[in-house]
């Protein structure tokens, strides 16, 4: 792989596991500096140890996305240790077990929004000025979702905070464009990661969610990373503001040959 990130310096919200982990790994194959941001140490610590194993350098800070504090803290650790932040990564995300919004509790709502739209919220406010005070360039890419486009039943606390992403990424575009700095979303349907199984792994959900998805399968972590390296590569330099659905063909339409 070409060191194409060679000297930059990127943060992966969420990098624990799944897409995020995977995403880090990659980063750092193209020659970026990582750190790695979450709640779980152990975790972090492993992908790491993966970034290095990878050839890259690597850090891992505590954080939870949903507490001002701790993201602010992050962007301060991550200039002191590697002088900068030329990439971020906003990926942190819970999912929600599938509830009618008649049902549904304050505190699921709370603790959804919380975390996938607040947290990227904040990662992008203290991105973007630490971004601004460096001089201006970078790039920012979110984790939305198909969910992010479309309609979830049962799940519609996750649908609205990736609409919100949505937004967000948008806003954020228009305003850092005269900066130099680019910020997307990227949007996939199931992907093979821990959260894939909580949500999917059931037999009937497994068969009915991959009915959905045309190429007859899920996609896995690597195939959304490597649309987020390029994202944040100078490849993708006439691009902010937008999104790209990693889905398989779920958004092309109803399939009725399937
Ligand atoms: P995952 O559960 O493996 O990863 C989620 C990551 O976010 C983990 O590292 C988790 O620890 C971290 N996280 C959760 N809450 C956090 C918080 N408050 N602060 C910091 N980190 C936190 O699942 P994944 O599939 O890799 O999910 C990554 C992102 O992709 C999520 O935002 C998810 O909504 C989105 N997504 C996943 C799928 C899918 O099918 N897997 C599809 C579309 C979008």
């Amino acid at each position: 792989m070409s060191k194409e990130l060679h000297g930059k310096v990127a943060m992966v919200a969420g990098g624990t596991s799944g897409i995020g982990r995977e995403t880090a790994v990659l980063l750092a194959k193209a020659g970026a500096k990582v750190v790695v941001a979450g709640r779980r140490e152990k975790e972090g610590k492993e992908t790491v140890e993966l970034v290095r194993a990878a050839g890259g350098e690597g850090m891992f800070v505590k954080t939870d996305v949903s507490r001002a504090a701790d993201v602010d803290a992050l962007v301060q650790k991550t200039v002191e240790k590697f002088g900068r932040l030329d990439i971020a990564f906003n990926n942190a995300g819970i999912e929600e077990t599938f509830v009618p919004i008649a049902e549904q509790s304050e505190e699921n709502w709370d603790r959804i929004i919380d975390i996938n739209l607040k947290g990227t919220w904040l990662c992008l406010k203290y991105e973007i000025r630490q971004m601004v005070k460096q001089g201006g360039g970078g790039a920012i890419v979110n984790m939305a979702s198909v969910t992010g486009l479309i309609g979830a039943p049962g799940s519609a606390a996750y649908a609205a905070s990736k609409h919100g992403v949505m937004g967000l990424t948008k806003s954020a575009a228009l305003e850092t464009a005269r900066n130099g700095i680019r910020v997307n979303a990227v949007c996939p349907a199931v992907i093979e990661t821990p959260m894939g199984e909580r949500l999917f792994g059931e037999p009937e959900m497994h068969k009915a969610a991959l009915g959905l998805h045309p190429l007859g399968r899920f996609g896995t972590p690597v195939e959304v990373a490597e649309a987020v390296v390029w994202m944040c590569s100078n490849r993708a330099s006439f691009m902010t503001g937008q999104s790209i659905a990693l889905d398989g063909g779920f958004l092309a339409g109803p399939n009725l040959l399937a």
